[in-house]
């Protein structure tokens, strides 16, 4: 595995057809609006803010969600015929202003849609991510139980151990050919245990976990009230990731950064996305 400023993959598009900053993806889609917060990693959920920049009310279990236009729905078909074109596919990471598996009665007519979406694009990766990967299971089409299709890639966020303890092992069991961890914000260390058994119930045999994880993205938090990401914290994952042949990306530091071993509030732009003078952009192989 290189170690490089710019390490690029068969994934990477031309920047030119690259709409989001997120460093991770090309596009974002979302499904619906809104949210219900559910674990640390969701109390400066930067998506509630954007909603209530708008009109707001589509946060907690008692709120409605908001429905996209049907515009809105037709733009991954020209990413889709986009990428076609190109010959190369592209991402698109789903959901940024919700969690694609949150399992509101709202949000399943448009989860049925998307999932219909995804599966006429398949010149589009979707990454769909969720803190709620326990819910996948009963809301994903029959078919998907057997195998995802292959432009999925199935993440769950991991922000601290507690979160790595629950969630990892609900992801693993997903079948699909690309299970990530985001590790974002990062707040505590995490010990993924990469070169532990996976237990027999998980339905793979003898295998160690870092054979069921295929990419693990790390950073710390942005914006108001943004809580520190200590460096040691991202180090250790990175190592991980470099011990078990595991991709890692280091999306950006936040708002902090390191000064002498600590971090230091300095404000996102400053703070940049470097680790160790390294810019880690590694994707699933
Ligand atoms: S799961 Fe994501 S979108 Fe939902 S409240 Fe938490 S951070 Fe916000």
């Amino acid at each position: 595995m290189k170690e490089n400023a710019k390490v690029n993959s068969n994934y990477q598009i031309s920047k030119n057809m690259r709409e989001s900053k997120i460093e991770w993806t090309d596009h974002t889609f979302n499904h619906v609006w809104g949210c219900t917060k559910v674990s640390a990693g969701c109390k400066n959920c930067y998506a509630e803010v954007l909603d209530n920049r708008w009109k707001g009310g589509h946060w907690g279990p008692g709120s409605t969600r908001k429905a996209m236009s049907e515009a809105y729905w037709k733009q991954p078909l020209k990413w889709n015929a986009a990428a076609k074109k190109a010959g190369v596919p592209a991402k698109v990471f789903c959901a940024s202003m919700a969690d694609v598996f949150e399992g509101h009665p709202d949000t399943l007519p448009h989860l049925q849609r998307l999932f219909a979406l995804i599966e006429s694009t398949p010149f589009l990766i979707w990454q769909l991510l969720t803190k709620r990967p326990e819910n996948i299971m009963q809301l994903v089409p029959d078919h998907w139980k057997i195998q995802f299709p292959a432009n999925v890639w199935i993440g769950t966020s991991v922000e601290n151990q507690e979160a790595a303890d629950q969630r990892i092992p609900e992801l693993a069991k997903i079948p699909a050919v690309v299970r990530f961890l985001s590790c974002e914000p990062l707040l505590g260390p995490i010990e993924i245990g990469f070169f532990g058994m996976a237990p027999a119930e998980w339905g793979y045999g003898y295998s160690m976990i870092y054979q069921l994880i295929h990419w693990v993205i790390a950073g710390g938090e942005s914006g108001h009230g943004a809580r520190p990401m200590h460096p040691d914290w991202v180090r250790s994952i990175r190592d991980q990731c470099k011990a078990a042949e595991i991709p890692f990306l280091m999306k950006q530091w936040g708002e902090w950064a390191e000064d002498g071993g600590y971090p230091v509030r300095v404000g996102k732009k400053l703070a940049g996305r470097l680790l160790d003078g390294v810019e880690w952009n590694q994707f699933p192989k």
